[in-house]
């Protein structure tokens, strides 16, 4: 047993862009069309918020995030997109008036917030106005009896997890390897995950209720008086994972956790892949959920353990030490077949879980590399492990892939794939698309699920027919109902827009 882990120095509190583009932003060319917005509407902009910006460079730097083909198209001087102009809002009541004018005028609203999306879902990708909800940060109320939070939706994670800490002496538990990148309204946008997700659930398990503005500017609530209410269906989460396509949160009402107590920390080492998963499998088939439970393939053992021996287990539980006890003894009893590896490899995990890949230094070096999450339930994982390795594998200009499961549930996993290759430099974007065929194709034929927490943007759009088995339909007229101009985050989820097709 040992004192729960610090969290790591603040970020900036600003997006940070994956690389700088090569050139000056303003005069780049752009990968989507785009376009300056209708006559007088920017103007109509100024009237109701804050901060509108027109001029090129903050135009065409908020119209990125993280997708690393973006990050291949910037070492080359291309930009994803250019927005007509960048409202900052500065309260609730200016994201509904920009809402309004947008909707009367009929022009693209695209929310953009730490930009740290990793499949283009916040690029404009038919111009009009990006929404930066970034000026819309803090705690608003914290109520310690029932453990919410009030939360704006600009806040990043970060900045929300210490103020948490440091006022309140509760923790959300919402540890994704973004933390500092990503805001909580993104989080909830695109069903994140953090590291510690088997304790404490996904996003989607830890929001109360939602204020939303939608598309013409009304502002509703959703959820929020009371626990596990019956009154309909879940209106809260028909908005999270929404990626900005049915509304623009505004601010969540969170649940929270008493700050941990204790911490239990251990390493294992397994022969074989499918042995690993079979001992997570069995942890949580028995009701144990140690917050972290991440077994890595041997190559990834290779990489970041200096372990390319086994199949290296990290685990890792916080809590009262009356609950976690009990977890633990499973934990361990369902390992003992397996090397015990020591604590050390859980720090060694810990000091670099934040760390990010130099996306842009391997651009320069003709490298196109990514990371695939996909999940599925236990009956069907291994295959699925096997079959995209294999698939990706077959493709000439693969250098690399690898996989760990990164997140685990009594009835599945989500298998996170790292692929890298050197294709010809006219033949990198269609490389990338193969891997991510390849991937989702294994996944999607053996019964498991499109995405399990990065979502879907622009980069996924083309696969979600198949993945939601006849739901597209659905999610298409409740777009329409909820959108009927369809001006919220166009050609993203897969959905078809007034401007045309998903364009990628
Ligand atoms: C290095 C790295 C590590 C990562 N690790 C993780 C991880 O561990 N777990 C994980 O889940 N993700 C991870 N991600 C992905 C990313 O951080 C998440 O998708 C995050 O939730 C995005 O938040 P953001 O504030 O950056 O949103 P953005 O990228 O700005 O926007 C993402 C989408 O959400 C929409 N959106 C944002 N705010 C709102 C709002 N208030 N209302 C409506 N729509 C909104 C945008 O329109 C867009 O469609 C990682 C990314 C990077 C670059």
């Amino acid at each position: 047993m040992t004192t729960p882990t610090s969290p790591p120095p603040l970020g900036p509190g600003v997006p940070t862009p994956a690389v700088a583009f090569e050139g000056d932003p303003a005069g780049l060319a752009t990968r989507f069309a785009g376009g300056p917005l209708p006559a007088g509407v920017a103007r109509r902009l100024e009237e109701v918020c804050a901060t509108v910006t027109t001029d090129g460079e903050t135009c065409t730097e908020s119209a990125r995030d993280w997708w690393p083909l973006s990050v291949v198209w910037a070492k080359a001087g291309t930009a994803p997109a250019r927005a007509g102009a960048v409202a900052r809002p500065g309260s609730a009541g200016e994201v509904a008036a920009v809402l309004a004018v947008c909707n009367d005028a009929q022009v693209p609203v695209t929310v953009a917030a730490g930009r740290s999306g990793v499949c283009g879902a916040s690029v404009p990708v038919f111009g009009g106005v990006v929404l930066d909800l970034t000026g819309l940060s803090g705690i608003e109320a914290y109520d310690d009896i029932s453990l919410l939070v009030d939360v704006s939706p600009g806040t990043f994670g970060d900045r929300f997890e210490a103020a948490l800490r440091d006022d309140h002496g509760a923790t959300s538990g919402h540890w994704p390897q973004s933390m500092a990148l990503s805001t909580v309204g993104g989080w909830l946008a695109c069903r994140s995950a953090g590291q510690y997700s088997t304790r404490y659930g996904k996003i989607e398990d830890m929001v109360a209720g939602l204020q939303v503005a939608m598309a013409d500017g009304t502002v509703i609530r959703t959820g929020g008086r009371a626990p596990r209410a019956a009154t309909g269906p879940d209106l809260t989460q028909l908005f999270v994972g929404s990626e900005g396509t049915l509304g623009v949160i505004t601010s969540a009402r969170l649940k929270v956790r008493p700050l941990p107590d204790a911490e239990r920390r251990a390493a294992w080492g397994f022969a074989t892949v499918d042995d690993g998963l079979d001992a997570c499998r069995r942890i949580l088939r028995r009701g144990a959920t140690p917050a972290v439970l991440r077994l890595y393939d041997r190559v990834e053992s290779g990489r970041n353990f200096e372990r390319p021996d086994h199949c290296v287990l990290i685990a890792l539980d916080e809590g009262d030490p009356a609950e976690i006890d009990g977890g633990w003894l499973v934990v361990d009893d369902e390992c003992r077949r397996a090397e015990p590896l020591g604590e050390g490899l859980v720090e060694r995990w810990l000091a670099h879980r934040n760390q990010v890949a130099d996306l842009g230094q391997l651009a320069a070096a003709g490298i196109v590399a990514d990371t695939i999450e996909v999940a599925a339930s236990w009956s069907g994982l291994t295959a699925i492990y096997h079959a995209a390795l294999r698939a990706v594998q077959d493709l000439p200009a693969t250098l690399a892939v690898s996989a760990h499961q990164s997140h685990a549930y009594r009835d599945g996993a989500c298998l996170y794939f790292t692929f890298a290759g050197r294709p010809d430099p006219e033949g990198a974007e269609a490389y990338y698309r193969a891997a991510w065929d390849a991937v989702v194709g294994a996944t999607l034929e053996r019964g498991g699920g499109l995405s399990h927490h990065h979502g879907i943007g622009i980069n996924r759009g083309r696969h979600m027919a198949a993945a939601l088995d006849g739901g597209l339909q659905v999610l298409t007229a409740l777009k329409t109902a909820l959108d009927p101009r369809g001006i919220l985050n166009p050609g993203k989820l897969g959905l078809g827009s007034p401007w045309g097709p998903p364009p990628w």
